[in-house]
């Protein structure tokens, strides 16, 4: 057996085998896999082999989609046939609302070319007679998915990959991690059965490899305790149960193809046909968590006991639904691990900290995702970037502050929510409040209303101070939400008056020492600031993409403060250090320090910002002290705001006259009150993370994670401003070598009237084609629609009429100049 290998891929189930097969095929020819039991012997022998296209991501959405075409094709080159019966997939809607959750989906997968249509309650019953419709309003239809068989599909990935080169080695656990400072060193033990259970022989064996992957589903604790990292990948209880025939569906087999696979997503369930009668999978609630700390030795390619009482309600809901089931007996029942993430998106990347490790962990739909996710991943690691943005995918999207108890609760939760209605909007309840800042209670009282990110509670919107629990969760909405009126009066707040943001949860890092200019030139894009003054600026990624934004902001020769988005700090933080570590051998020694939770930061915004401001600062001459002169536009100066330090930085991320307010998180209350009482006298409001979002798209300020990704470099982002083309930067050439592939810009929506798009639907230029939204909102300055997005360059001019899909319907969208809302930045360079 070799023992010296340039990839090796740890985990025989779907996912492993995939990417060790996309490995190969990128053109790796010493890739290794090694499986410490059978092939598929994880998860993957008792997946029930859906392949659904349907989910709310674009990345994932390009994922699902691979796969299905990628299966199609195995039989030809493996001479395996992988079992794949393309029945179609209907998706049926009890309620308006479940129409207009799959309209927005539809318009996503649009973006990526996949193929739907949608079907009237008539249309299905004429299709489908077994089917009761008397309660639907209709359904979403694609015809080019339905199921595989999971062991087939992954023998049929592994015959591929051994033909290419692959070595492929099962009885071998990987027990041991080390990383000699060029390449891993991986102990492997021999595997050996013993009274039916798998146990580790004395036969050790050490393999170095380049790169490791780790695809090792169930057992994902085990490898990241091996690891010394940490990820919430954790297995919950998934049940499916086989019925015996069911004689109407039979008879309707006599003169008719395959049933399609049957989701009934407001009852959490699907059905799919299986010998003469029907599999009913399920999404029920309670489903618990388990292996939180290992799988035990003793579990194999084994199942739960079946739990028939928690799954009750779904199997009446699936005898209304195809009443000819009722009598069918119960001949086979699964109960397995399913591995989940607190956000059901899996884990693939670079894990934290460390060089040449990837993972690909917390598969929930491992057989749709596999083919997809080693595509993907493959381009990663031998291109050194994806052709589409993974970022939502990342492993390290979840920071140091997680733990096993919430990654459990979580990973519950995420299970349960599959067959939720997905709202644009949605605020997942379990396990918060978590990470708050010293405000939190004073913004609660206030009607607050909180988002999620990265762990922090930030405030969405301010509602009605009494509002009952229910309130957000009542508020949500494919169109406005209740909540939309609340944003509309803070936006208007900022624009006419002053408001006050809570931006705590940016990421900061503080950056120093003798190598600390150099470095920072070579990792970022724009020019340095001088000292006093900030800059806006881009890290890229190898591939000349945006890995990160910075406002960096100079505080001495060699001292920086690097902000960036608060739901990206292990992210960030991780290509950060690991840029330095690599770097520090040229530029010389640089400090670095991820300071997130030293600092809270207020942003005050609007007209009044400055009167506010200046009624409470210590200085000798307050009157001046934020004029132009002192503290102009783009400039960082150290201010005592009443007995408060704070660090000021005049910049607004919702284009208004402002200035972000970093201060010790110690005196977070006191800097509120202060703030708050000053701020009476001009009417000051409290503002949410909503209406800045709306805000910032009248000013065409990218965000990162929308228009900023690993999919488009800051030129295709149209930020030419902030790329110093004069100097060298790290992804210099390879971002010159894309030219622009497609261009982002801003536009004006006439919609319905009734809701704004939210940044994931395609656009049309008659019938072509020709880019999707990024960002989606309403804009109060011109009192309609506003939305950011990628378009063809053909197609990108200021003026050019386009179309964008909202409710299955095209709406007129026209490009407008970048920053339509005082394009001038007059407000925001307001002298006084
Ligand atoms: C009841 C049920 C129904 C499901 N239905 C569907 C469905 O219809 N569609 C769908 O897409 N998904 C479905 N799933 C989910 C799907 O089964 C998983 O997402 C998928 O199998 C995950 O594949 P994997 O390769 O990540 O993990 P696994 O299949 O679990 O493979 C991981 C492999 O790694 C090996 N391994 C672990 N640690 C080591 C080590 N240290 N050294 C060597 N080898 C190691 C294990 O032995 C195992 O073989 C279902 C799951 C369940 C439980």
């Amino acid at each position: 057996m070799k023992t010296n290998v340039k990839a090796l891929v740890i985990g025989g189930g779907a996912v492993g085998t995939s990417i060790a097969y996309h490995l190969a095929a990128a053109g790796w020819d010493d890739v290794m896999l090694l499986e410490r039991d059978e092939l598929t012997s994880g998860s993957t022998w008792h997946a029930a082999g859906l392949l659904p296209y349907f989910n709310m991501s674009f990345a994932t959405t390009h994922i699902h989609d691979y796969s299905i075409r990628f299966y199609k094709t195995l039989e030809e080159e493996t001479g395996l046939n992988a079992g794949f019966a393309v029945v179609g997939n209907l998706r049926m809607a009890q309620t308006i609302e479940r129409m207009e959750e799959y309209q927005l989906y539809a318009s996503t997968a649009e973006t990526c070319g996949v193929p739907y249509v949608f079907l009237t309650p008539d249309e299905i019953k004429a299709r489908w007679p077994l089917i009761e419709t008397s309660d639907l309003k209709g359904a979403l239809y694609h015809n080019t998915d339905g199921y595989i068989n999971p062991a087939d599909v992954t023998m049929a990935m592994a015959k591929g990959a051994r033909q290419r080169g692959v070595m492929i080695e099962r009885r071998w656990q990987a027990d041991a991690f080390h990383w000699n400072g060029t390449h891993w060193e991986v102990t492997a033990t021999k595997m050996v059965e013993k009274g039916g259970n798998l146990v580790p022989s004395d036969e050790q064996i050490v393999i170095t490899a380049e790169h490791v992957v780790t695809a090792s589903g169930n057992h994902a604790q085990r490898t990241a305790k091996m690891l010394g990292i940490k990820i919430p990948a954790i297995p919950v209880e998934h049940q499916f149960i086989v019925m015996d025939v069911d004689p109407a569906l039979q008879e309707y087999r006599k003169t008719n193809p395959e049933h399609p696979v049957v989701r009934d997503a407001d009852a959490q369930s699907y059905v799919r046909e299986e010998r003469g009668g029907w599999i009913l999978g399920v999404y029920e609630k309670h489903a618990p968590a388990r292996f939180e700390y290992g799988v035990p030795d003793s579990f194999r390619a084994d199942l739960f006991e079946l739990n028939l009482e928690r799954i009750e309600e779904q199997y009446l809901a699936m005898i209304h639904r195809i009443p000819s089931c009722e009598d069918s007996g119960l001949k086979n029942d699964f109960n397995g691990p399913i591995c989940y993430t607190p956000d059901g998106n899996p884990l693939v990347g670079p894990a934290p900290g460390l060089h040449n490790m990837w993972l690909a962990e917390g598969f929930s739909f491992g057989i749709t995702a596999a083919g997809g996710t080693g595509y993907y991943l493959a381009q990663m690691m031998v291109k050194g970037e994806a052709e589409i943005d993974m970022a939502s995918l990342d492993p390290k999207r979840y920071g140091p502050w997680m733990t096993t108890e919430w990654a459990a609760r979580k990973n519950e939760e995420a299970y349960e929510h599959v067959y939720i209605l997905h709202h644009p909007d949605e605020e997942r309840p379990a396990c918060r409040p978590l990470r708050t800042t010293p405000a939190f209670d004073r913004q609660k009282a206030r009607g607050a209303q909180f988002g999620w990110v990265n762990g922090w509670e930030r405030p969405n919107y301010f509602g009605p101070v009494d509002a009952p629990e229910s309130f957000d969760h009542d508020a949500r909405s494919f169109r406005r939400g209740g909540w939309w009126k609340h944003a509309v009066e803070e936006a208007k707040a900022i624009r006419t008056g002053v408001g006050l943001i809570d931006a705590s949860a940016f990421t900061k890092h503080r950056i120093s020492g003798p190598g600390a200019t150099a470095f920072l030139d070579w990792f970022t894009t724009n020019k340095l600031p001088k000292v006093g003054r900030i800059n806006l600026t881009y890290a890229l990624t190898g591939a000349g993409t945006t890995r990160t934004e910075y406002t960096i902001a100079r505080t001495g020769d060699d001292d920086y403060y690097l902000i960036s988005a608060g739901a990206w700090t292990a992210y960030d933080q991780d290509y950060l250090y690991k840029a330095i570590a690599d770097k520090e051998a040229d530029f010389g020694r640089i400090n670095a320090q991820e300071v997130t939770t030293q600092w809270g930061v207020f942003a005050i915004a609007g007209p009044k910002s400055r009167d506010v401001l200046q009624s409470i600062i210590k200085d000798a001459d307050p009157a001046t002290a934020l004029s132009n002169k002192r503290f102009p536009w783009l400039s960082v100066r150290d201010i005592e705001l009443g007995m408060c330090p704070v660090r000021a930085i005049r910049v607004a991320y919702t284009g208004e006259l402002g200035w972000e307010l970093h201060h010790p998180i110690e005196m977070q209350n006191y800097l509120f009150d202060l703030l708050e009482k000053a701020g009476e006298a001009h009417g000051m409001k409290l503002v949410g993370a909503r209406a800045q979002n709306w805000l910032r798209q009248e000013k065409s300020y990218r965000a990162f994670g929308n228009e900023l990704g690993r999919d488009a470099t800051p030129m295709e982002a149209d930020l030419p401003r902030f790329v110093d083309l004069n100097k060298d930067f790290h992804g210099k050439a390879e971002m010159q070598a894309k030219g622009i592939r497609s261009t982002c810009v801003t536009l004006l929506i006439d919609g319905p009237g009734n809701a704004d798009p939210w940044g994931r639907e395609v656009l049309y230029h008659g019938d072509t084609r020709v880019g999707r939204l990024t960002s989606g909102g309403y804009s109060v300055h011109f009192g309609k629609s506003i939305g950011m997005g990628y378009v063809h360059p053909d197609h990108a001019a200021v003026g050019t009429q386009l179309q964008v899909k909202m409710f299955d319907q095209l709406w007129p969208a026209t490009i407008v100049e970048d920053s339509p809302y005082d394009p001038q930045n007059a407000t925001i360079r307001k002298d006084g």
